[in-house]
């Protein structure tokens, strides 16, 4: 039984329409994994918007969505998830990172509230259970699935998530900022003989010294994580809106050189992982 991946939004930061984003795509992050009968939804950037469209399509009514943490590009694209507004469908909504402010609710409803938004969170009529786990723990959504959650170094916190299923794992790893003379060795030992790592790529080593403190890390320490952890495959994420078409072709052309394990993750990207 495989997961299958499929990439919603990989941008960082703010969306990035353009006719020079076409190729990598300019949504924020948003991934689906489908697990066997399960639909598990990770961010909720704008990228969740055209998942919504999919899932309706494919009637799907359930799905759990687990966030990284609650910055902009990460939860920004949920008001426009048309299946929360659906009466006969159901959502759970974790976060680990948000334990001691007041859980993530009521992060959800202030960013639907007048004035910012015209339509408030009680105007989504589907089913809405808002969990907060504490970072660390271990989660069940289904029988067959494990997820593990681990912290990571940004501003505010995040979360990273290692799905477990049929002897597989993908590990979402993003936001999340290197030590350039130690790496993370909570991240090594969470993302260990992983199938797939998805990692916060947004800089290059070279641009790094002008953003340290920002909460990112680089495609190359990326494939220094995975290569010292012996995962099997690296997808460049949470890519920079400064890095347009030109930008991602050369630095996905240098990662595969470097590691023929490495690939820039793209939106509508499908991969199955067995
Ligand atoms: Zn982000
Ligand atoms: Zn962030």
């Amino acid at each position: 039984m495989a997961i299958e991946v499929k990439f919603w939004g990989v941008r960082g930061s703010i969306a990035c329409p353009s006719p020079d984003h076409v190729v990598y795509g300019g949504n924020t992050s948003c991934i689906e994994m489908r697990v066997g009968d399960e639909i598990l939804i990770f961010d909720a950037g704008t990228g969740i918007r055209n998942l919504g469209k999919d899932l309706i399509r494919r009637n799907v009514t359930h799905a759990h969505i687990f966030l990284t943490h609650t910055h902009w590009d990460h939860i920004n694209g949920f008001p426009f998830f048309v299946p929360a507004y659906n009466p006969n469908a159901s959502f759970r909504v974790l976060a680990g990172h948000l334990t001691h402010q007041g859980g993530v609710e009521r992060v959800f409803s202030a960013q639907m509230a007048d004035p910012t938004f015209p339509v408030p969170l009680s105007a989504m009529q589907s089913k809405l259970t808002f969990e907060d786990f504490s970072v660390g723990d271990e989660l069940h959504p289904a029988d067959g699935i494990v997820i593990k959650t681990a912290p990571l170094r940004h501003p505010n916190g995040a979360t990273a998530f290692r799905v477990e299923h049929d002897g597989n794992a993908v590990c979402y790893v993003t936001d999340t900022e290197h030590d350039p003379e130690t790496p993370d060795p909570i991240i090594l030992d969470f993302i260990e003989d992983a199938d797939l790592v998805i990692y916060d790529c947004t800089y290059t080593d070279e641009e790094f010294p002008q953003k340290v403190g920002w909460g990112h890390s680089t495609w190359q320490e990326g494939i220094r994580l995975c290569r010292a952890a012996n995962a099997k495959q690296l997808a460049l994420f949470h890519h920079d809106p400064e890095h347009d078409d030109a930008a991602m072709t050369v630095i996905e052309q240098k990662a595969r050189a470097t590691w023929s394990g490495a690939f820039a993750a793209r939106d509508e990207m499908v991969l199955h992982i067995e």
